[in-house]
């Protein structure tokens, strides 16, 4: 058994409001200069969609993640010697037109336009040719399904588009809040020739070393989520960083930071490294979740306590493991999921997947639909986040109606009309940490090198998201 420590994220789909604040804070932080305009290192679509960049869900164009060949695990866009035959010239790169053109308006227009019987107006121009532009696509251009058409491309509606109609009676969506995933076996690390892309050895976060970086751009094409951006400006291939200094300090990412829905949780999972291969390796797609949770460890067992130790993982490491939101919805509950799990880079952000609208009937006080009667169609949540495996999207999905079930019934005095999974206590906190927890009880970062910033940190933040003067 080899341990290492990640840092890991979960979302709440059912509290994402599309709000777009996780992007536009990131986007103030870390892309708001040349070269990096049209990057969104956290992305938010509205689901059904085909996304940004366009139909990036799509391996059989972008040839991203990895397959089982012949029982073996290879990058999709080749081994060594094809790879190395596409040095130069790499035919499956998504182009600006697969992001879109980022564009700014003539401001100016407006401040210095002189009086006149008709409103100025200030057109769009090209952020990257500084000309006047016609806006035709934008990152978020399907935001509450606006896009229309484009709903019935989304690629995850391929396999199951009889199951479902995007008629308006039967209209569904979501919103998918996207970052880089600091996946385990990640596709963009061993896509790189120039050995620019690593995995932090004590965090797991993944970074592009700049000055490492040749240019070569085979990662972004490798990446199947598509969080690989390259900078025209620099040459250099760029990624989300996880904000690696402020998780040094023992502070969230500025997207969980600022996420207006308090649905973002991150804390440290601990993983036996040993069995990474053999995870991603899983032969029925189907099972590779599963694979994930069996190297997921256990923080409180004495065994896994002695080898993290040995291993040289710090005491407030353990203790964050131990205490960590991340661990509790991943593999104590098992509520959250990776998204695309079939791409096999076993990704390090998981979401709660969506209930859906729960409808309260008149006639009886306590309802709650079964999960098979739910808006969103299961086959479409098992698409996105268990490779099509709707069994185990109906089991969570059950945990979260249990939860709300158990809760609604405290408050009516009415019995459980079912069986449940877990003991009462279990749903009890269930609910405090995915409906109303606070921000320390979200956050459990441990700082760099000892715990003093985090309790300092404990100590600023009060109760809510954030601490600046006015916050709560
Ligand atoms: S999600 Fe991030 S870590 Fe995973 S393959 Fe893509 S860029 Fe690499
Ligand atoms: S800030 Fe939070 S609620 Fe708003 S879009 Fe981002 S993830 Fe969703």
């Amino acid at each position: 058994m080899k341990i290492k420590a990640q840092i890991s994220m979960v979302m709440n789909l059912d509290k994402c409001i599309g709000c777009h604040t996780c992007s536009i804070t990131c986007k103030n932080v870390w892309t708001n200069r040349q070269g990096a305009e049209y990057m969104y290192f956290n992305n938010v679509e509205t689901k059904p969609g085909i996304g940004y960049p366009k139909h990036w869900e799509n391996q059989e164009k972008w040839k991203g993640g990895w397959e089982l060949k012949n029982g073996r695990l290879q990058l999709r866009s080749g081994n060594k010697a094809t790879r190395l035959a596409k040095l130069f010239y790499h035919p499956d790169q998504p182009e600006m037109d697969d992001y879109y053109e980022p564009w700014t308006y003539d401001y100016e227009t407006l401040i210095t336009s002189q009086r006149k019987n008709h409103q100025p107006i200030a057109r769009p121009r090209s952020l990257i040719t500084q000309k006047r532009m016609e806006i035709k696509w934008g990152p978020n251009w399907e935001d509450d399904l606006a896009a229309g058409e484009s709903a019935r491309q989304d690629y995850n509606l391929q396999n199951i588009a009889e199951d479902i109609t995007l008629e308006f009676h039967d209209l569904f969506m979501k919103y998918l809040p996207r970052t880089c995933n600091h996946c385990l076996n990640p596709a963009c690390v061993a896509a790189c020739p120039s050995g620019a892309i690593y995995k932090r050895d004590e965090d797991g976060v993944v970074l592009v070393s700049q000055d490492g970086c040749r240019g070569w751009r085979h990662c972004v094409p490798a990446c199947p989520y598509k969080k690989v951006y390259f900078n025209w400006k620099t040459n250099k291939a760029e990624k989300c960083i996880f904000c690696f200094p402020r998780l040094e300090n023992g502070l969230p990412t500025v997207c969980a930071d600022s996420c207006v829905g308090r649905l973002r949780y991150m804390g440290v999972l601990l993983y036996d490294m040993d069995k990474v291969k053999e995870a991603a390796s899983t032969p029925d797609k189907g099972e590779i979740y599963h694979s994930m949770l069996d190297i997921i460890l256990n923080p409180h067992d004495p065994e896994v306590i002695a080898a993290a130790k040995d291993a040289g993982i710090p005491a407030n490491w353990l203790e964050a493991a131990q205490n960590s939101p991340v661990y509790k919805m991943v593999k104590e509950w098992q509520v959250a999921l990776p998204l695309h799990v079939e791409y096999r880079t076993l990704p390090m952000v998981w979401y709660v997947p969506p209930l859906s609208p729960i409808t309260q009937r008149a006639e009886a006080d306590v309802y709650l639909p079964a999960v098979q009667e739910m808006r969103i169609p299961l086959s479409y949540i098992a698409e996105l986040f268990a490779a099509g495996n709707v069994g185990v999207v109906e089991k969570v999905l059950q945990r979260l109606l249990d939860m709300r079930m158990v809760m609604r019934t405290q408050e009516t005095g009415e019995k459980l009309s079912r069986k449940l999974e877990y003991e009462l206590e279990t749903y009890q906190a269930m609910y405090r940490l995915m409906g109303i927890a606070k921000y320390k009880d979200r956050f459990n970062i441990p700082a760099g090198l000892t715990g003093e910033s985090q309790d300092k940190l404990r100590e600023l933040q009060g109760s809510c998201g954030y601490n600046c003067p006015g916050g709560c």
